[in-house]
């Protein structure tokens, strides 16, 4: 099996102002700084659009990325609220998140607007994280493996390595609803996904790193992570503690 380097992502929604954003963002950094080389894993912070630079400079130098909570597919014009990847980049992002349920729920963001997203993210030079998850009633009817197969799919982008893309199985039923899903089950859906991963990409998908998001926390992090194909966290709630997500990426040592 590939040897895959852990990823703890805190995706921060819309929560935070300016000045416990930039502390947040300072915690986190002082954190990993304090480990130096020896991190074994890779921590990612996704603050708000409007904070973006002000935590790229708190994190500055400390080994904490930081990316984005979504972009828009195109490079520039007139598209009123929105962000493109290219200005992500420019203003301090390595990541961006695209497809995470509230997205697809709150601005109806089908698999090939996600697609086109992650193409855009790409193609700005931003590494890209593709959220896929089952929601409960689809849970209940047996469905999980084909909903997630089916949303890999269709929002995978074009040009997906190893090196610049990562997925998040998130299944909706557990995100910020304190039900997280057993270390065996989310092993059965990463599983699956990493399956068909093969199929669409070939050799990279032993490589491509897939994080396990809903409900994750310092308690239950390192069982979730002990399974084989759970390669980190894509963390809401508990990304907005430093003692938390620090909590959750010690589980990754
Ligand atoms: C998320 O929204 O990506 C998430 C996993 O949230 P929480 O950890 O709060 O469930």
């Amino acid at each position: 099996m590939t040897a895959r380097r852990p990823m703890i992502a805190g995706n921060w929604k819309m929560n935070g102002l300016l000045a416990d954003s930039k502390a947040l963002a300072a915690g986190v950094a002082a954190k990993r700084k304090a480990l130096g080389g020896s991190a074994p894993f890779d921590i990612l912070v996704c603050p708000p659009f409007p904070l973006i630079s002000t935590v790229a400079e708190a994190v500055s130098g400390s080994g904490v990325d930081v990316g984005a909570q979504d972009c828009h597919m195109n490079v520039s014009g007139a598209h009123t609220g929105d962000t493109s990847a290219s200005l992500l980049k420019d203003a301090g992002c390595s990541y961006v998140i695209v497809g995470h349920s509230e997205r697809r729920t709150d601005h109806a963001e089908t698999d090939a607007i996600v697609k086109a997203k992650a193409e855009a993210g790409l193609a700005a030079g931003l590494k890209v994280i593709v959220c896929i998850g089952e929601t409960l009633e689809e849970r209940e009817a047996g469905k999980t493996l084909d909903v997630n197969k089916s949303q890999l799919n269709g929002s995978l982008p074009t040009g997906a390595t190893a090196a610049n893309c990562i997925i998040a199985y998130e299944p909706v039923w557990a995100i910020g609803t304190g039900k997280v899903a057993t270390p065996e089950q989310a092993q059965e859906v990463h599983a699956a996904i990493r399956a068909e991963l093969k199929k669409m990409i070939g050799g990279e998908a032993d490589g491509m790193r897939i994080l396990y998001g809903g409900s994750m926390k310092p308690g239950n992090a390192a069982e979730l992570m002990s399974q084989g194909d759970i390669d980190g966290g894509l963390i809401g709630g508990a990304a907005l503690k430093v003692e938390d997500f620090w909590g959750i990426a010690a589980a990754a040592m």
